[in-house]
């Protein structure tokens, strides 16, 4: 019914924001995003009611991301992420801006292109990230073909709001704490194991 009233300009209009979201999102710095997040959310809403871009479960997600108690800066970075708009070497390749000669393997296993799913779901490496910090929660483990239903597999395996809202700060801060070692280790060549990143992410819970 919203679809049939909403006139061709403002689809056009709602189109163009769109375009403006996506390519500002690409361009800016994760604590400019964070300052715009609110008025982009709602652009959002906007867009998913003219073309139903948002499925049951990423709108869950999104819908419960400002929810949590997670750092301004991991929220910034988790959004980005979950539009696939952090520059993975697959990402950087779709828009030119990898030489052709260099490597789009993910850094941490070289075995495979470094796509947002592989990074954060598919590596051998990183999985053991995922699998330390679920044997630590005592969760079953999950796999998943995207963050979404992964995020969605992780909530629920909580039952109590108050818990829920815990396991979301636990998700957000494994998504940053594999990032940053990810960067750390192309641009600095440090180099941090699977311990480490699990270590870090329970220091950061409690924090
Ligand atoms: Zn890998």
């Amino acid at each position: 019914m919203i679809f049939l009233i909403i006139s061709s300009s403002m689809q056009f209009s709602i189109v163009f924001k769109f375009y403006a979201v996506f390519k500002s999102l690409w361009m800016i710095s994760p604590s400019t995003l964070n300052s715009m997040i609110s008025s982009r959310y709602k652009i959002l809403q906007d867009l998913r009611l003219v073309e139903g871009v948002w499925s049951g479960e990423e709108e869950v997600v999104f819908r419960n991301l400002w929810k949590s108690k997670a750092p301004s800066k991991v929220l910034a970075f988790s959004w980005t992420l979950l539009l696939d708009r952090i520059p993975t070497k697959v990402n950087l390749m779709r828009r030119h801006l990898l030489a052709v000669d260099d490597s789009k393997r993910c850094v941490f296993c070289g075995l495979e292109d470094e796509t947002v799913v592989h990074l954060f779901l598919q590596c051998r490496v990183t999985s053991r990230v995922w699998l330390e910090v679920m044997r630590w929660f005592q969760f079953n483990v999950i796999t998943s073909p995207n963050l979404f239903f992964h995020i969605n597999g992780w909530l629920g395996e909580m039952h109590l709001k108050k818990l829920k809202r815990g396991a979301w700060l636990i998700w957000l801060l494994a998504i940053w704490v594999i990032w940053k070692p990810r960067n750390d280790w192309i641009f600095n060549n440090r180099v941090k194991e699977v311990d480490e990143m699990v270590d870090e992410v329970k220091v950061l819970s409690w924090q």
